[in-house]
């Protein structure tokens, strides 16, 4: 723990935390060490870690990245927080040590970091470089190794992406395994908490922490909780010592080495593919046709749920409250006028468009269907693979600044939106480097697998590192 304080400090201009809790640290890490002595060997006891300031924390701000919320402190610990940190009066937790909470978009809105309402955060291995969004202080403080592993959530990406870029290993599990309560929202239905840290088997140990069914989110699915480690260590159904993924399919849709995918990255890729090969694995041509209409849909999607999800800040409750306003009209439009960025009022304004009477049919209604669709695509395409395989992002970490139009920003999310349309679970994995001048900017591997297929993920990302 004072090695980690030591490094966020020192690392400071990285921008990956927004708050650091060194007394509470300390603390936490005194009494994890006086366990450790009595006799407790649990992996992850001791072990600091960092939040994404979208998970509310009792003992310090919780922000989601908003002017909106400077300076809110929650009365409670997100469940996730609870579960990896000191537990709650229903739970015990893995008593990780908490150093603090990590930059991010705001409200999780963004692919950069850059939508922040309070600095930027820098790609550890290129400071001129995006860490990705909208997990981007979590992901570079994993990089940085200020952090052992930090949390991340993941609407459309955002654990994926950052992961990728910042060279990190992460996880978004199938819709429902994590708690969202207290995960501050930003589209209900797709947001999904998750692990990002070096490895696949840092990732299951935090996942196996992490995971367990929580009456207080509607949405959290009731089944047993594997233990992710054990499972790294048992052999696929068809493995050999000298093929350990021997009998496992690997599906690469088309749609996702087509046309905008950057040569660079796909070179990093077929390499990363080529090993899997090696280690028995087989490569099996799929399909997944609607992957073009994944953006549309989720740009209206999310933007509606998020439209209604922010209308509770409203100068009253919680948040930010203008100083000066009339009447009540007044102080609610002052006080949202003022407290949320542009990135967030864009989707405001269009998530209240698609819903408004008249237009739901035409946009809301569609985006739905479509997300059916998508969702009969994966399903069809598990009867042909166990896995798919293919990018994460179409390119390597883009500079600061490179990309102000947000559409630009939009269509770079086209190979992580559908897995969260569909609920799936997908993994981003290191697999290398760019080229040239991109040689330091990092490439994942997605994996995406059928629902609840987390071990399997983890197994096959665990034989490939
Ligand atoms: N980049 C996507 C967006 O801006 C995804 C963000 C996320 O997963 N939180 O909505």
């Amino acid at each position: 723990t004072r090695a980690a304080l030591a490094r966020i400090e020192a690392h400071a201009d990285l921008g990956a935390f927004l708050h650091v809790d060194a007394e509470g640290a300390l603390q936490a890490a005194q009494a994890a060490d006086a366990a450790r002595a009595a006799g407790d060997t649990r992996p992850l006891l001791g072990v600091p870690v960092a939040h994404k300031d979208v998970f509310v924390t009792r003992n310090m701000p919780s922000t989601a990245g908003s002017r909106m919320l400077a300076g809110y402190v929650s009365p409670f610990d997100a469940t996730v927080v609870a579960r990896l940190g000191a537990g709650a009066d229903d739970f015990a937790g893995a008593d990780m040590v908490t150093l603090g909470k990590t930059n991010m978009d705001e409200f999780a809105m963004g692919s950069s970091n850059e939508n922040s309402a309070y600095k930027p955060v820098r790609n550890p291995w290129d400071s001129a470089a995006i860490p990705g969004g909208s997990s981007g202080g979590s992901a570079a403080a994993v990089a940085a190794r200020l952090v052992a592993a930090a949390t991340g959530t993941d609407t459309g990406g955002s654990i994926r992406q950052p992961a990728a870029m910042c060279g990190i290993t992460g996880i978004k599990p199938t819709y429902g395994l994590c708690s969202r309560f207290g995960m501050i929202a930003f589209a209900s239905s797709l947001d999904q908490a998750g692990p990002m840290a070096q490895t696949a088997w840092d990732c299951a140990a935090l996942l196996t922490a992490m995971t367990g069914f929580d009456p207080r989110d509607a949405t959290s699915v009731q089944r047993p909780v594997p233990d992710y480690v054990a499972a790294l260590g048992e052999p696929l159904p068809g493995a050999t010592a000298a093929k350990p993924l021997a009998g496992l399919r690997i599906g690469l849709p088309s749609e996702y080495f087509g046309e905008g995918l950057a040569a660079e990255v796909e070179a990093t890729v077929r390499a990363a593919l080529r090993e899997l090969e090696r280690l028995g694995a087989k490569l099996v041509d799929v399909s997944l046709p609607l992957t073009q209409l994944s953006i549309p849909a989720y740009y209206i999607i999310a933007p509606a749920e998020a439209s209604s999800n922010l209308s509770r800040f409203d100068g009253v409750r919680f948040g930010h409250r203008a100083a000066q306003y009339k009447d009540l009209a007044e102080m609610y439009g002052r006080s949202r006028a003022e407290g949320f960025g542009p990135e967030v009022k864009r989707r405001i304004m269009i998530g209240a468009y698609v819903l408004s009477h008249g237009y739901y049919d035409a946009y809301y209604l569609q985006a739905q269907k479509i997300r059916r669709l998508i969702a009969d695509d994966f399903a069809r395409a598990f009867t042909q693979c166990d896995v798919i395989a293919g990018p994460v992002s179409p390119t390597v970490a883009w500079n600061l600044g490179d990309k102000a139009d947000p559409l630009a920003n939009y269509l770079a999310d086209i190979y992580t939106l559908s897995a969260s349309l569909a609920g799936l679970p997908g993994m981003s994995v290191p697999a290398g480097f760019g080229a040239g001048i991109n040689a330091r900017r990092p490439v994942g591997l997605q994996l995406i697998g059928p629902h609840f297929a987390e071990e399997r993920l983890l197994q096959v990302a665990h034989q490939y590192q």
